[in-house]
């Protein structure tokens, strides 16, 4: 019995764990493991709640005193909750989250046991940073690196299983020197930065407005495989991503997953963990059937940015531990399968008010909708200008098969706004007045009266577009499902706010000058509008014409991973990112190493894990099946029986022509690795990888998978597509 069919066996014979689904509505259970608001508001004396909330709401500073009895309300929270230990919880540039449990118990001088938890624990921890990676930014002798009290998303309460709850303080992690080595830090900068230049325009409209939050909706498909057969897979194991598999006769084809009823295993993962993530004041709301074999989704309702990031790395994290319990690998890799489509997670982006104004929903005012059209623009102008900026953003080892793969969007980046608004837009340049009125148009007329008239979107859906306008909010669809958003959001804020900082600058100037207001506007909306026409697409974005229409435009199409990197470093983003004073030129560089040299490893771990399971796993086993065949052609020779062995030949020779192959390409792609290895310059090494030894992979595969169908299937060592995919 080979390992595989023994872990196909177990996978066959799963049942579901029992589940206890809490009595409470979710409502009531939603934030329970939560320091939330109400918490706070109970255990706080009404001066240091007050404090806390005006910290949260604006940003400001809160003192030692205040922190001294937040800590102890945590503390008494956290111990009456089952909770030993705390923690700050980070995330470092690995692009997972990290944690590092103090106890709360403590010795006194004289050795009796207590429970503390200072104020100067809360606000500040020092964990050893030399081990995180930094880019540069610190020196290994320098390990000295810090975490901080990020107040405005609450403290939680982690399960560890058997028992152990841990109290989790997200924090931000920056290096002795200051600089950040996460993702946290900069992201909160973006926040202010954009806060600050989206109220600045909005006072041009509403004067009232005094705060303006980004917010986030994240959309994270995955795949779902049995623990067995993931264990009988060592390159899901290694690399997250299956470098051989041939394709099952039914793949996605017939479309017959998507949006198609939840198995009840699947369902009961679901269920589990999404009762986990709602204690956690994680708003999970939508779950369904992705359009591969195997892929689901799960979204939640959309949040302040900070909050939602913070919430889709715990999510992330909570799955996995939670897939353990139902046997389940939960998988987030980019493209762990070859032949059906991989995974995104959608970033939905808007801008509210403190208002309550949604800045990217238009309506059926028109003043309102000069308002409205100036957000857009903005937003347009900015991805317009900075396009390869947000490429460089969602570029990774990982997402690389995704992108342009004729099922995620291309590495061109542009923008979808839909024909009513395109329109509106044209209008606008035409006639310098805008007409979009909510009347008519907008609803169906169905003719069947059991079913009321349906409300018509103002826009279309476009899956193909990595960036689209879906009605009242941007949707950034290339980002990859395995990424921490931050990287992405961190940058469209800050090109938005630089945008709208330049956008007031011009209008503050023509103002001045006594020009009208709206007149101004509008001019100023026509020429971004004719500047960054060229980014707008509508058609699909999936297409052979589109890649070449783009290039006609002259828009960007970087393939390779190694090469949009380089766009956190041109002088162009170091200027913006300086002016807003989200990541000094030091710290861009620092990403730009940390990400390539990701990559890089990346890469060189899926290569040793191809020579591995192609030459050990692989060649071995064929070798043996070959030899039985060379028996039984031998005996039938012996048989004189020649016409009969002559198949049997035929097919040990085909097997033969495939192992030589593979040796050879498995030797030099070694070889291609050592060269790579050796080149000093961090670029060049990449380049190297992404450009010679990763040419390998692919033509390994071709002729390992093509040995898939000559080999004997009780033979075959590595789990199947087809006994990974369709879970039941
Ligand atoms: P669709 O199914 O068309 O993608 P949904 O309404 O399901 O649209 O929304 C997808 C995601 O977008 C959800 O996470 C949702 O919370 C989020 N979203 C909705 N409105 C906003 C908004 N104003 N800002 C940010 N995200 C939003
Ligand atoms: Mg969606």
């Amino acid at each position: 019995m080979t390992f595989r069919s023994k872990a196909f066996e177990i996978a066959q014979g799963r049942v579901s764990p029992v589940l206890t689904p809490p009595t409470e509505k979710v409502a009531d259970l939603y934030g329970s493991n939560t320091f939330s608001d109400d918490v706070m508001k109970t255990l706080l004396s009404a001066e240091a709640y007050t404090k806390i909330s005006n910290s949260i709401r604006s940003g400001s500073t809160i003192d030692r005193e205040v922190a001294e009895e937040v800590a102890a309300a945590m503390k008494s929270w956290a111990i009456s909750k089952g909770a030993t230990h705390y923690t700050h919880w980070f995330q470092p540039l690995t692009g997972t989250t990290a944690e590092k449990h103090d106890s709360f118990f403590d010795l006194t001088m004289d050795g009796k046991a207590v429970e503390k938890f200072k104020g100067s624990a809360l606000v500040q921890q020092e964990p050893d940073a030399s081990s995180f990676p930094s880019g540069g930014l610190r020196a290994t002798f320098e390990a000295r690196g810090y975490t901080g009290w990020d107040p405005s998303s609450p403290a939680f309460l982690m399960d560890n299983g058997a028992g152990g709850k841990t109290l989790c303080i997200p924090s931000v992690f920056i290096s002795y020197n200051g600089e950040a080595l996460d993702y946290k830090a900069p992201l909160l900068r973006s926040l202010m930065t954009l806060d600050k230049a989206a109220t600045g325009v909005c006072q041009f409209f509403n004067r009232d407005v005094s705060k303006v939050t980004p917010t986030l909706g994240i959309e994270q498909e995955y795949f779902l495989v049995d623990k067995a057969l993931y264990y009988a897979r060592p390159d899901l194991l290694m690399a997250g991503r299956t470098v051989f598999g041939h394709n099952p006769a039914r793949g996605q084809q017939l479309d017959d997953h998507y949006f198609g009823s939840i198995s009840p295993r699947v369902n009961a993962f679901m269920v589990d963990f999404e009762f986990e993530a709602l204690k956690l004041g994680i708003p999970v709301r939508t779950r369904h059937n992705e359009v591969a074999p195997g892929q689901f989704e799960c979204a939640p309702t959309f949040e302040e940015v900070n909050l939602a990031i913070d919430h889709n790395a715990l999510l992330m994290d909570l799955m996995q531990k939670i897939g353990d319990k139902h046997n389940f690998q939960v998988l987030f890799h980019e493209k762990p399968f070859a032949g059906i489509n991989g995974s995104g997670k959608h970033n939905n982006w808007s801008l509210s008010t403190d208002t309550g104004i949604n800045l990217l929903a238009p309506t059926s005012k028109p003043k309102e909708n000069l308002r409205f059209l100036t957000f857009l623009m903005n937003v347009v102008k900015a991805v317009h200008d900075h396009a390869d900026l947000l490429r460089a953003s969602i570029s990774s080892a990982g997402n690389e098969h995704r992108l342009g793969a004729n099922e995620a969007p291309p590495s061109i980046v542009s923008v979808f706004l839909g024909g009513d608004l395109t329109n509106m837009l044209e209008e606008l340049v035409s006639k310098g007045e805008i007409t979009l009125e909510k009347g008519e148009n907008f609803y169906y007329k169905l003719g069947i009266s059991r079913i009321p008239n349906l409300q018509r979107d103002n826009t279309d859906r476009n899956r193909t577009s990595p960036f689209c306008f879906t009605g009242n909010k941007f949707e950034y669809r290339a980002v990859g499902s395995s990424q921490n958003s931050a990287s992405p959001m961190i940058i469209l804020n800050t090109i938005v706010a630089n945008q709208l900082l330049e956008f007031k600058r011009e209008m503050d100037e023509r103002l001045a000058a006594g020009e009208e207001k709206k007149v101004a506007t509008v001019e100023i909306l026509k020429r971004y509008y004719l500047e960054s026409k060229n980014i707008l697409f509508e058609g699909n974005g999936y297409s052979e014409e589109w890649i070449e229409e783009a290039a006609k435009r002259g828009l960007s199409n970087i393939r390779e991973t190694f090469d949009a990197l380089y766009a956190y470093k041109t002088d162009k983003t170091i200027s913006v990112f300086e002016r807003t004073g989200v990541l000094s030129s030091r710290e861009l560089h620092a990403r730009y190493e940390i990400e390539l040299e990701n990559y890089v490893k990346k890469l060189q771990i899926e290569s040793r894990v191809i020579g591995d399971l192609a030459l050990n796993h692989i060649v071995s086993t064929v070798v043996k099946y070959q030899f039985k065949l060379a028996q039984t052609a031998r005996s039938l020779t012996d048989l004189e029986m020649l016409e009969e062995a002559e198949p049997i030949k035929e097919i040990i020779r085909d097997i033969s022509s495939h192992v030589v192959v593979i040796k050879k390409l498995v030797h030099e792609m070694t070889e291609s690795r050592k060269k790579a290895n050796n080149i000093e310059e961090l670029f060049e090494r990449a380049k190297c990888y992404g450009s010679e030894v990763k040419g390998y992979f692919d033509e390994i595969r071709y002729h390992v998978d093509k040995l898939e169908l000559l080999i004997d299937d009780e033979d075959w060592p590595l789990a199947k597509y087809r006994e990974m995919l369709f879970l039941e």
